[in-house]
């Protein structure tokens, strides 16, 4: 597998040529340069050298990390999920693409934005569980929810930094809020699903708000 291409994009603002590099596959391990620049969220923009336009380019990526054991693909259509489905199907039992017998413990994801991506590896380097994380989020918008009133909260991501963890939330009117992750509530959500999230492991690879509210209202039949 190749794991950087030499594209051409035409800038939209000026129709200017960039020669730009795409990396379909980056290893966490082996390539600390383009994960940090994932983290930065860097990796997917190119700034046009004749008028200074910062374009943002996404293209599908598969990252992985063997020492924490963790793969997740970043896809951008319905077509590519149920390819890479597939193909983690396949994995759990078979072989990879490379001949590689592929851990049936390794975490298998598929995250459809960038800004997933970052924070899926965020979560995984930090030793937490994505499902409980996905419904800790849950818990932390519903809470902030109550205390905006009228605005909503349009999306939760987390972070971390310097130690710290934390729940972002962003509402649709362009407001911020942000909470510091209780370990205390965490360690309750895990006890409480952890069991509970695990029967998903097998089959199931977009770990978002979808499967968490899913999992909720199953557990509350
Ligand atoms: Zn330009």
């Amino acid at each position: 597998m190749a794991m950087r291409d030499k594209v051409n994009i035409k800038c939209p603002d000026c129709g200017q040529n960039i020669e730009v590099e795409q990396w379909t596959a980056v290893n966490g391990d082996k390539n600390p340069q383009q994960k940090l620049k994932i983290l930065k969220g860097t990796l997917f923009s190119f700034k046009c050298k004749k008028c200074g336009r910062d374009n943002v380019v996404g293209y599908p990526m598969l990252y992985s990390d063997p020492k924490e054991n963790y793969m997740i693909w970043l896809v951008f259509d319905d077509e590519e999920v149920s390819h890479v489905t597939d193909y983690f199907k396949k994995s759990k039992n078979e072989f990879n693409e490379n001949g590689e017998n592929v851990d049936p413990e390794c975490r298998q994801r598929i995250v459809r934005d960038s800004h997933r991506l970052r924070e899926k590896i965020m979560i995984f380097d930090s030793g937490f569980d994505d499902k409980i994380i996905e419904i800790a989020k849950l818990a932390y918008a519903q809470s902030a929810q109550r205390q905006i009133g009228d605005d909503r909260i349009a999306a939760a991501f987390f972070s971390s930094e310097d130690g710290e963890n934390r729940i972002e939330m962003y509402t649709e009117s362009g407001g911020a809020l942000v909470s510091k992750l209780s370990k205390e509530i965490y360690d309750r959500l895990e006890d409480m699903y952890g069991g509970k999230a695990s029967y998903a492991e097998d089959r199931v690879y977009a770990i978002d708000d979808v499967w968490a509210l899913n999992l909720l209202r199953a557990a509350q039949r």
